[in-house]
């Protein structure tokens, strides 16, 4: 059997895969196994941030992992200690929780929440409010905040106290902050639910709505995070100061890791015993994140929001493109059959996701400029 007839036949089917088998890639190139080049729009999805065999990324995982790939959470590694470090002075936040994945950091985020209102207001102060539209994740509680009922309808009963309200809408969300709320959670720009941004007045009015009733604002960066949008967390373009930040995808790079931002209000809920995980905080994904954050710097974010906004500029011009949505280097495609333009694009030699009924890019950060035009050529052929 060959590899596609194997995964078929042993691979429990939770993916509707294309048919290509991936062997390896340089940069923002991909190449499979029958030496197929690709331009790789998607980034995994959103997770090679700095494209493939990033020298300084390679270089400090691989390090790390002959010196010691895990030694488990009883004990300090510095990698760990350094990344935190490295978090809290980019965001002004106070601690970090480590794991392994996005919808892990929303489990603990969804946690914390409950945890600060139990412990000041009591028993019956859980309730989470999130938006209808939003992606936070696969795991029980998560999927409960998720707001897509398609997505939750087979594994009901979900867990119980989460409350969805239509994103832009305030009265909504005034109305559905009662007495009995802990948190609200949000994404800046909602990325599974087909790349919307959220209106920074709206946003703003939220922040401001929670500060009044001490209930707490998380801000799911699992993918709009780590510079994808042109800020380091796209939360720092709004202007806003969230009660928790939780972020995955870009910051791995490829290796699994997923965090937890408190502020100093949120920093101590979590404490000894009432949280954990085995692999969390390891000292190689940890390594290898903290190669990425390091090169995050302010002209390389520059560099982002300008590639960003030239691919957002040529997207709106082509023939066949309904609107174009985004920010930085996340950016949502209208168009009549978004699965028909992946497809093509795809036997093109051009890899790019879909996001409800768009076309979604999530390109490398640093994707070089001569690979963005070939790759909007060839979607602009695509969309023919
Ligand atoms: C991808 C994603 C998640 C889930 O992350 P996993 O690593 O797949 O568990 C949660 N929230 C948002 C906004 C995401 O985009």
């Amino acid at each position: 059997m060959n590899t596609i007839e194997t995964d078929r036949q042993y691979v429990a089917p939770t993916y509707r895969r294309e048919s290509v088998v991936f062997v390896k890639g340089k940069g923002s190139l991909l190449f499979d196994e029958t030496g197929k080049e690709y331009i790789d729009f998607g980034s995994g999805i959103g997770v090679n941030a700095l494209g493939v065999g990033d020298p300084e990324w390679t270089d400090a995982v691989t390090r790390q992992i002959e010196k010691l790939p895990h030694i488990s959470n009883l004990y300090h590694t510095a990698p760990c200690a350094e990344l935190a470090a490295e978090l809290v002075g980019r965001t002004g936040m106070a601690k970090v929780f480590f794991c392994n994945s996005g919808t892990e950091a929303n489990e603990a985020a969804i946690k914390a929440c409950r945890k600060y209102s139990f412990d000041r207001y009591g028993r019956e102060r859980y309730k989470i409010v999130t938006l209808e539209r939003s992606f936070h994740g696969r795991t029980l509680a998560a999927l409960s905040a998720t707001g897509q009922p398609d997505l939750q309808t087979p594994f009901v009963p979900v867990v119980e106290g989460f409350r969805y309200v239509k994103a832009g809408d305030l009265a909504a969300m005034r109305e559905a902050i009662g007495d009995d709320t802990a948190a609200v959670m949000i994404e800046m720009i909602q990325g599974e639910g087909g790349v919307n941004v959220l209106d920074a007045e709206y946003v703003a009015a939220v922040a401001a709505m929670c500060k009044e009733k001490d209930v707490l604002l998380v801000v799911d960066e699992v993918q709009t995070g780590n510079g994808r949008t042109g800020t380091l967390y796209a939360y720092q373009g709004y202007g806003i100061e969230p009660d928790l930040v939780t972020t995955a995808k870009g910051l791995g790079n490829g290796l699994p890791i997923g965090a937890v931002l408190f502020n100093q209000k949120t920093a101590c809920v979590l404490s000894a015993g009432s949280h954990g995980s085995t692999f969390g905080g390891n000292p190689v994904a940890t390594a290898g994140a903290l190669a990425v954050l390091k090169k995050l710097t302010p002209d390389f974010l520059a560099e982002v929001e300008r590639k960003g906004a030239y691919m957002r500029m040529r997207l709106a011009a082509m023939k066949g493109v309904k609107g174009v949505t985004g920010k930085g280097l996340m950016i949502g495609v209208a168009v009549e059959d978004a699965a028909k333009v992946k497809s093509a694009c795809l036997t093109k030699g051009l890899v790019v996701l879909t996001a409800k009924d768009k076309v979604r890019l999530l390109p490398a950060l640093n994707i070089p400029d001569e690979l963005i035009d070939r790759g909007l050529n060839i979607m602009e052929e695509a969309l023919q």
